[in-house]
């Protein structure tokens, strides 16, 4: 199957902290990806900005070597890197200070779509956001792209977007959550609403639980003293984890545009009920044959903050009454593999007998490493032998559909960005929704910091603590086996 590319407008597209790792590593390869794939007009300009004293050949160099590490060796051709290289600027300025904003103004045009990334910590959000209008550089319908953390907590949550609500309205505002750019994520939707055959089982009568799962190998390594302050629940759970959850449980929107969308999904975040202590579990992974542990990651031999946390979640609306929602996401855990996975209730009854009892349906995405769909479901076991019933999966894996690598599939950063410049905010958080999010997750971290709560070892390469598989055994479940 042949990808069908559609061109976007003319832009510019300022990358606020464009030398950075983010910008190096996902946003510049993206953004060379979608040039190859004739996406980008003749008249798109890329241009950096940070603090970096360096000129357009040197950014040029430096974008170059970040393409040739990190894009697929069969998506490099020569001609096209120089191509697109040449499209790239760069301008050295103080976020802070005065130094390189008649530059920016200079290099920037007002005829065409107008977006500025946000690649820098979020600090720097508020005097950047400020400067584009005291220069007299953004307009009113340029777009800013803002990256995560979004806040810590509800109060810095709200004094962010307020800060930008001073200089930019919500729909100039474009949220990142990478998450929300991938592709199974939306054929998520695709898949809900576009077929008649799950949505009328999608509901607590049919399903009997939910599990979502993100799982990476890698510790905190270098970031180690910036993570101890934010931990599994704030870094992944608040943003990531939730949106998923709010696709799986939202209701249908009454169209497939940017509001609709997300008004539905901020009525699934309020309609959490509040966690019970005893309704999550933290871990920390703690030494292993190298004696690295996370104490030892983020400096800090007292830390209590968690590198692991498993959490079951209701939702008080009519739809999920009853149905649980299993979250976990940690850290060097045994494989790196994200998926959601709808578990379906058993059959009433087996006319096939009590050996054929047969387990329910399971819908597993999977977003991480390979992004696809699987449905298992029950057949008779081919040949002779009687009625005897197998399980078997029904693939619906999209890297066989584009392309023999799935190397075809636009990575959720490129994907994301080309919304912005279409101006498309369906996949970007709106304020609302990150502060109701926020709201949901403070007084679950206020309640076991008040408690003094240690989080429990896990082994490095292990599933996490042995009281997560508790806090599904307690309800008669198991979490499911994620592979890479
Ligand atoms: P980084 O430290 O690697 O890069 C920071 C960039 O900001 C550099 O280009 C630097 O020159 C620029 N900068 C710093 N101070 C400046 C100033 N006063 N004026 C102008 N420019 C200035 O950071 P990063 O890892 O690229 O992260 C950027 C943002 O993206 C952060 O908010 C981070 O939380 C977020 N983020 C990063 C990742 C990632 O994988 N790196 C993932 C998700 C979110």
């Amino acid at each position: 199957m042949v990808s069908r590319v559609i061109p976007v407008d003319p832009f510019d597209l300022v990358i606020f902290g464009g030398t950075g790792d983010l910008a190096r590593r996902k946003i510049l390869p993206g953004l060379y990806r979608r040039f190859l794939a004739g996406q980008m007009p003749e008249d798109a300009r890329i241009i950096a900005a940070a603090r970096s004293d360096m000129d357009d050949a040197g950014y040029r160099a430096m974008i170059g070597e970040a393409i040739a590490e990190f894009v697929a060796k069969s998506k490099q051709d020569k001609s096209a890197i120089k191509k697109f290289l040449e499209r790239l600027s760069y301008v050295a300025i103080d976020a802070t200070g005065e130094g390189g904003w008649d530059a920016l103004k200079a290099a920037t045009r007002k005829d065409v779509t107008q977006a500025f990334y946000f690649s820098v910590a979020p600090s720097l959000f508020g005097p950047l956001a400020e400067r584009l209008h005291e220069k007299g550089i953004a307009c009113e319908t340029c777009r800013i792209v803002v990256e995560k953390p979004f806040g810590r907590d509800l109060a810095s949550a709200k004094a962010l977007n307020a800060t930008l609500a001073q200089h930019f309205h919500e729909g100039q505002i474009y949220r990142i959550d990478h998450y929300l750019g991938k592709e199974t994520v939306q054929n998520l939707m695709a898949v809900r609403f576009g077929n008649m055959l799950f949505e009328p089982l999608w509901n607590a009568q049919y399903v009997d639980h939910i599990q979502i799962t993100v799982a990476e190998t890698v510790g905190v390594g270098g970031r180690g003293s910036y993570y101890d302050k934010s931990g599994a629940m704030r870094d992944m759970v608040q943003n990531h984890l939730m949106q998923l959850l709010c696709l799986i449980a939202m209701e249908p929107p009454s169209q497939f545009d940017p509001d609709a969308v997300r008004d539905e999904k901020l009525k699934v975040i309020r309609a959490l009920d509040p966690v019970e202590p005893d309704e999550f579990v933290r871990g920390q992974y703690e030494g292993d044959k190298d004696g690295q542990s996370y104490k030892a990651d983020a400096e800090d031999a007292q830390s209590l903050t968690e590198s692991f946390i498993a959490l079951r979640l209701h939702i008080s609306n009519w739809r999920w009454k009853g149905t649980p929602f299993y979250l976990r996401t940690g850290k060097r855990l045994k494989a790196r593999a994200s998926e959601i996975a709808v578990i379906f209730k058993d059959p009433p009854h087996s006319i096939f007998g009590p050996q054929e009892a047969r387990r329910g349906n399971i819908l597993a995405i999977k977003l991480q490493p390979n992004e696809g769909m699987t449905l298992r479901v029950t057949i008779k076991e081919p040949g002779p032998g009687g009625m005897r019933l197998v399980e078997v999966p029904l693939d619906m894996s999209f890297a066989d559909a584009l392309g023999p690598d799935g190397s075809d599939i636009p990575d959720a950063y490129e994907r994301l960005i080309m919304d912005v410049i279409r101006g498309n905010q369906t996949l970007f958080m709106r304020g609302d929704e990150v502060e109701a999010a926020w709201a949901w997750t403070d007084p679950v971290i206020a309640g076991w910091e008040e408690r003094g709560e240690r989080p429990y070892p896990y082994e490095p390469g292990s599933t996490g603590p042995e009281e997560a598989q508790i806090l599904m055994h307690r309800d008669g479940r198991r979490w499911r086996e994620v592979k890479e």
